[in-house]
């Protein structure tokens, strides 16, 4: 059988099994959702958020886009985190890479990718930002794991230069922002135990929109 019609046929079994521990488990569904975190990850197949971190259905709000950029002026993503920090009050926010990454790949080559050049820009900004240090690593691998990490603490910095999340996390001490990458050649999650406080502390003379009035 293709996998196309398989689709169906597992969502039977899923609707199956998940009835017989819980006969209200779609009821309960239906009433609302109250996830308590925001998941903002790359659309790559292998990375799969809620099989790799094992949440539940209404456990995790999900956005994934292409190497899990939160670009300045990208509505797509602005409205996911407003909506979840001011609306569903995550408690926290995650930005989650991962190496072997195609999207970080392609932004480290020299390659003209229509209408991809803009989205993969944003990668290449974090490559410039982090030049000195990127450049003097000679393994090729290592600079391309690096970059993935780099990417993710630089959206996460996006994150903080947000009124929404400055205004919610200076009056609530939530959400918190955190830095993930998933290994894929290992299948481990790895926290990057980012500073977010020390961040906001470095970008807030810039970026300071004034929230804590
Ligand atoms: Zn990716």
């Amino acid at each position: 059988m293709e996998l196309y019609d398989q689709i169906f046929e597992n969502n039977k079994k899923w609707v199956a099994k998940n009835k017989v521990s819980n006969n209200d488990f779609f009821a309960h569904l239906s009433e609302g959702q109250n996830p308590d975190i925001l998941y903002i990850g790359c659309s790559d197949s292998r990375v799969t958020a809620e099989e790799m971190t094992g949440v539940k259905p209404g456990q995790m709000f999900v956005h994934r886009n292409i190497a899990n950029l939160v670009p300045n002026n990208d509505n797509n993503s602005a409205a996911v985190i407003e909506y979840a920090i001011a609306h569903l009050k995550v408690q926290h926010v995650v930005v989650c890479g991962h190496y072997y990454c195609g999207g970080v790949k392609a932004a480290m080559q020299a390659l003209d990718l229509g209408i991809l050049n803009p989205w993969l820009r944003n990668i290449r900004d974090v490559y410039r930002l982090h030049k000195v240090e990127l450049n003097g690593i000679k393994d090729e691998t290592e600079k391309y794991n690096r970059l993935v990490e780099l990417n993710v603490e630089e959206q996460c910095a996006n994150i903080i230069k947000m009124a929404v999340w400055q205004k919610h996390f200076l009056q609530t001490g939530i959400p918190q922002v955190h830095g993930w990458v998933f290994d894929i050649h290992s299948g481990n999650l790895i926290d990057l135990n980012l500073n977010y406080h020390e961040k906001l502390k470095s970008i807030q003379e810039i970026y300071d929109l004034g929230t804590t009035l």
